[in-house]
């Protein structure tokens, strides 16, 4: 536990340069970013005659991780849907499709809002909620910061292309996730679409066709032609009703934010999912390191509501400031402690950068082989050429011991970007890099979250290091 000088001089309302002056009579010498123990900031404290009142993780996880005691009934709730694939394979068609496919779509009133997120109402009653922020990154960068949003994802492959490395990045994200996946095969309509072709590439993924014995649902579409949504839809149901998702209504509302953004004029508004509970206007929550109270809901029509209950995704007015995509929304009951942990979260965050920037994950791993505690090594592989992909990954599995392996998260020939930067940083992974770069996305993002990558020419070398770690027996690096 620690804070710094320049936060602890704020939150007594006092001068950074007192609170050097003061820290240097005690022999502490701290410049105003430097992070201080609280034994330390408690002396300080007290000698600017302050009252202390600490604030623990304890204190924190107690009002946010303890729920609220529920006695309400689980009542089925609406799958929530993810849709993921390569470029240009058809994923914003399909999801515009299939938001034409909603029974209220064509009634008057309600103009279409892209909110992040919608709900279609199917004739037979039956809803599903879409996550319309297409792209892997957006999945495994909420994931990432540990909202399981996702129950189900579409994978959606065009039948004329076939499987392409963003298909194959997709449906690594989605194993990783351990998230249901639902084949699309688009673009049916299209001259030269070879739907058996895509679902033979499949097997080369271990997702095995149902028509071919295994337990994956291909289902042909074309979001063009508006062919077989309904029967796509039919199986979303079908998986759902297999998950059995459930969640009590009739509690304070718990969910993700899905989208954030700060509006002219609307100031800071988040699009969120409500995963459990009933969020109502007037409600106090917390987002992330923000607080607010809701001032107006408004569903994906643009319409004003006065509550969203599971699975409904909504927009929320009266936020404090701009929570991030995949954040925690957590209904409170009183506003004194909604700003207590926005504030506490904001300072941890701040001494996070810290701690993160200064240590690499590969040690980190290494402590925690030498622990005991991991049994495998999450990695991500990118290469110049498919043959030392190979050759990696069997050099790889080759090292595995009785107590922990290396688990290649995702392995493919290119650069390393961002997608691979969230996928390593969502498990707790790094990356390895064979005679490719990173672009200055992914590094910034890398640097961001302490994600360390690690370049390679010399496949021994590489090799030779993840051995060590496995061995527990790292060379500490110069
Ligand atoms: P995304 O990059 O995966 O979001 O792909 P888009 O939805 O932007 O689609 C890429 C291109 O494929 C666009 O020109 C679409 O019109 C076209 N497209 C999408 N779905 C179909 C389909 O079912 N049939 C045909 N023929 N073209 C499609």
């Amino acid at each position: 536990e620690a804070i710094t000088v320049g936060d602890l001089a704020n939150r007594m309302a006092e001068r950074a340069t007192d609170v050097i002056k003061s820290l240097m009579k005690m022999g502490v010498m701290a410049t105003v970013n430097q992070a201080i123990d609280a034994d330390t900031a408690e002396l300080v404290v007290e000698e600017f005659g302050h009252r202390i009142k600490r604030v623990s993780d304890a204190d924190v996880e107690d009002a946010l991780l303890k729920p609220v005691e529920v006695d309400g009934d689980a009542v089925t709730r609406a799958p929530v849907v993810t849709v993921m694939g390569h470029v240009d394979h058809g994923k914003t068609s399909l999801l515009d499709a299939l938001r034409a496919t909603d029974i209220a779509a064509g009634e008057a009133g309600g103009i279409t809002q892209h909110i992040g997120a919608y709900q279609v109402t199917m004739s037979s009653g039956d809803k599903i909620t879409f996550l319309d922020t297409p792209g892997h990154a957006a999945f495994t960068a909420m994931r990432q910061r540990g909202a399981e949003v996702t129950d189900i994802v579409v994978l959606v492959v065009a039948a004329d292309d076939g499987i392409q490395p963003q298909t194959v990045e997709a449906i690594n994200h989605a194993k990783a996730a351990e998230v249901p996946i639902i084949v699309a095969i688009n673009k049916i309509d299209k001259e030269g679409a070879d739907p058996s072709k895509a679902k033979t590439q499949l097997l080369e993924h271990s997702l095995v066709p149902e028509d071919m014995g295994g337990d994956v649902i291909c289902v042909e579409v074309s979001a063009l032609k508006r062919i077989g949504l309904e029967a796509l839809e039919e199986t979303i149901l079908l998986q759902a009703e297999m998950l059995e998702l459930k969640a009590v209504p009739d509690a304070p509302a718990r969910g993700a934010v899905v989208e954030a953004k700060l509006e002219v004029g609307r100031g800071s508004v988040a699009t969120v999912l409500v995963q459990s509970g009933t969020l109502k206007v007037g409600d106090i929550f917390v987002a992330g390191q923000e607080w607010g109270r809701v001032r107006a809901l408004l569903d994906d029509r643009g319409r004003q509501i006065q509550e969203a209950g599971p699975s409904v995704p909504v927009e929320v007015l009266g936020l404090q400031g701009t929570p991030s995509a995949g954040d925690e929304f957590i209904v409170l009951q009183d506003e004194s402690r909604a700003r207590e942990i926005a504030d506490y979260r904001q300072r941890k965050n701040r001494e996070q950068q810290f701690t993160i920037a200064a240590r690499g994950t590969l040690e980190q791993m290494f402590e925690k082989v030498k622990a005991g505690e991991a049994e495998q090594l999450p990695v991500v592989i990118k290469t110049d050429v498919q043959g030392s992909l190979e050759a990696i990954t069997a050099a790889l599995d080759k090292l595995a011991t009785d107590e922990v392996k290396v688990r290649i998260l995702h392995g493919a020939v290119g650069g390393i970007t961002e997608s691979d930067v969230t996928l390593a940083s969502s498990t707790g992974g790094i990356i390895l890099g064979f005679n490719v770069r990173a672009n200055p996305q992914a590094r910034d993002h890398a640097r961001r979250d302490g994600v360390d990558i690690r370049y390679y020419s010399i496949i021994y070398d590489l090799i030779d290091d993840m051995k060590s770690v496995l061995s527990g027996m790292l060379a500490p690096e110069e």
